[in-house]
């Protein structure tokens, strides 16, 4: 181990998912120390000071029993390391983290029964796209009916007949070109899958 460089690759904290390196800066440094200790020793010298090594081991036992896998980072995949969304990366130092709505549409294709398929779009709406206007585009575009409705949570989606899933995101990103493809997801087995 000491005698390969090794690549230079982020290391994600698996407490606040923050880059290792920028935990002091996240929002419950403390939580995130005895992993630290654990997993990124250099990039926090002082901690280990701070904690005497019959400490750090009582905190490996309760970090195994609460289930985080201490990642050694030899045999870790690098490219999974560095390859996280892009999202971790933004919620950088200094910066508060704000929730508001993402900005994403959701398409899900709902069975009624054996025969009968709707593929409701939901978030449209939040790329300043008119939902009545959509509807009729996607109801002509794919010889169907389609209509707004009110879903689950009060909010607008439309509703499609029939099984479209397979080539609305093309037509969507091809129609409402603010609408990156990236941001356009699936619903499937209950799971959101991206659709890129
Ligand atoms: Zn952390």
């Amino acid at each position: 181990m000491a005698e390969k460089p090794q690549p230079v690759r982020v290391l994600y904290c698996l407490v606040c998912s923050l880059p290792a390196e920028y935990c002091e800066f996240g929002p419950d440094f403390e939580k995130c120390k005895p992993w630290l200790i654990q997993n990124a020793p250099d990039l926090y010298p002082g901690l280990i000071k701070e904690t005497n090594a019959k400490e750090a081991d009582k905190v490996a036992e309760q970090l195994q029993s609460a289930g985080i896998s201490s990642s050694s980072g030899d045999g870790a995949t690098p490219s999974g390391v560095t390859s996280a969304p892009k999202e971790e990366v933004k919620r950088l130092p200094g910066g508060k983290i704000k929730k508001k709505e993402k900005q994403e549409v959701v398409i899900e294709k709902v069975t009624r029964n054996k025969r009968k398929c709707i593929t409701t779009v939901k978030g449209l709406d939040l790329f300043g796209v008119k939902l009545s206007d959509a509807s009729k585009k996607l109801g002509k575009k794919f010889a169907t009916g389609a209509s707004v409705v009110k879903g689950p949570t009060e909010k607008e989606q439309i509703d499609v007949q029939g099984d479209i899933s397979y080539d609305i995101v093309d037509f969507i990103t091809e129609t409402w070109p603010d609408v990156p493809e990236a941001a356009i997801y699936f619903i499937e087995d209950g799971k959101k899958v991206p659709a890129a």
